[in-house]
């Protein structure tokens, strides 16, 4: 079968490198994954052409690259799942990282995300006898994060690294649930009250691309959400998006319904100066939303059957 690949290429030694796409048509078997293809073009159409790969099976994460604008492991992904009608297909590098040449990144960003998470082990008390050991069933949730293999798929389509790079991302934070959530270890508490600063858990928008993108399930951002959780039941409930989760909670848990009037005071606190400014500047996006006739009723009431709603809560905090 014929098949068009548009490749991003950059060279930093050009005069005036600047990225730009450039095309190559080839007849490749229809078993072809995009890495075969890129490797076919480089052994026989143009030898400069740069990636990084290594074991082919997905197991080393060496080889993730952005195929028609989302991550993805370039060797499980056949050509015939992601070429379009015209047998084109767009390959790029990943997003997120600074491109080194053509495909390849400096994952420096990644790993150094990584290291902030202190992705170690910390165990306290006295040292056992022979080694550390946990129960099977207390490791079980941890299973699907180990799987993890720092491919950086999840960083390359994260959209809030896009706009802020201080974000710890969703590899790192994966990788922090794996510890805080390890039985063995006995620094979660300090862990959760440093995730719980700007750049971490409460930081993240629930956009999903990272559970989209990740190529071995280990869905960051419901390790995100799981760390979240702990974050406040361990008392580090002081964050903006703990105080907003909290207030949610309490006012759907009394009338059924969310009452947004009510929120945004309950997160921002009234009295409190610190967050004045971001109490204020809610007023325009109220009156925006009075001009179109979208501000939530000022006599919130509570839905039908809101006894319901109650009980399912008061079930839930008691942990049934
Ligand atoms: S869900 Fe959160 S961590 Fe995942 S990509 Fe979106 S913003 Fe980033
Ligand atoms: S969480 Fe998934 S996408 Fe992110 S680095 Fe690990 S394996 Fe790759």
């Amino acid at each position: 079968m014929q098949v068009t690949l548009q490749v991003r290429r950059f060279n930093p030694e050009a005069p005036r490198a600047q990225p730009y796409e450039q095309e190559f048509t080839l007849d490749v078997p229809g078993y072809f994954t995009v890495l075969d293809t890129l490797i076919k073009v480089r052994e026989e159409m143009d030898p400069t052409l740069t990636l990084r790969c290594s074991c082919r099976a997905s197991i080393c994460g060496s080889c993730a690259m952005r195929v028609n604008g989302h991550a993805k492991l370039v060797c499980k992904t056949k050509l015939t799942s992601v070429m379009d009608a015209q047998g084109k297909v767009r390959v790029a590098p990943v997003g997120n990282m600074p491109v080194v040449k053509d495909l390849v990144v400096d994952m420096k960003p990644f790993w150094d995300k990584v290291r902030g998470v202190d992705p170690w082990l910390q165990p306290q008390g006295p040292e056992p006898k022979d080694e550390y050991l946990a129960p099977n069933e207390a490791m079980v949730h941890l299973t699907g994060v180990m799987m993890c293999i720092m491919c950086g798929a999840c960083v390359s389509d994260c959209t809030v690294l896009e706009v802020d790079s201080n974000f710890l991302g969703p590899a790192a934070l994966a990788k922090a649930y794996r510890f805080v959530g390890d039985p063995r270890d006995g620094a979660a508490k300090g862990r959760l009250g440093k995730l719980s600063e700007y750049g971490g858990i409460w930081d993240c928008t629930r956009c999903y691309e990272c559970v989209q993108v990740c190529p071995k399930g280990v869905a960051p951002m419901e390790r995100i959400m799981a760390l979240r959780d702990k974050a406040i039941v361990a008392g580090f409930d002081k964050a903006i998006g703990a105080r907003h989760t909290i207030a949610f909670g309490e006012i759907v848990g009394h009338s059924g319904r969310l009452d947004e009037l009510r929120l945004v005071p309950k997160t921002f606190g009234m009295f409190n100066p610190l967050h004045l400014p971001n109490l204020l500047g809610m007023i325009p996006v109220g009156l925006r939303a009075l001009r179109r006739r979208k501000l939530p009723p000022i006599r919130h009431k509570s839905i039908p059957g809101v006894e319901n709603v109650r009980r399912i809560f008061k079930k839930v905090e008691a942990g049934q």
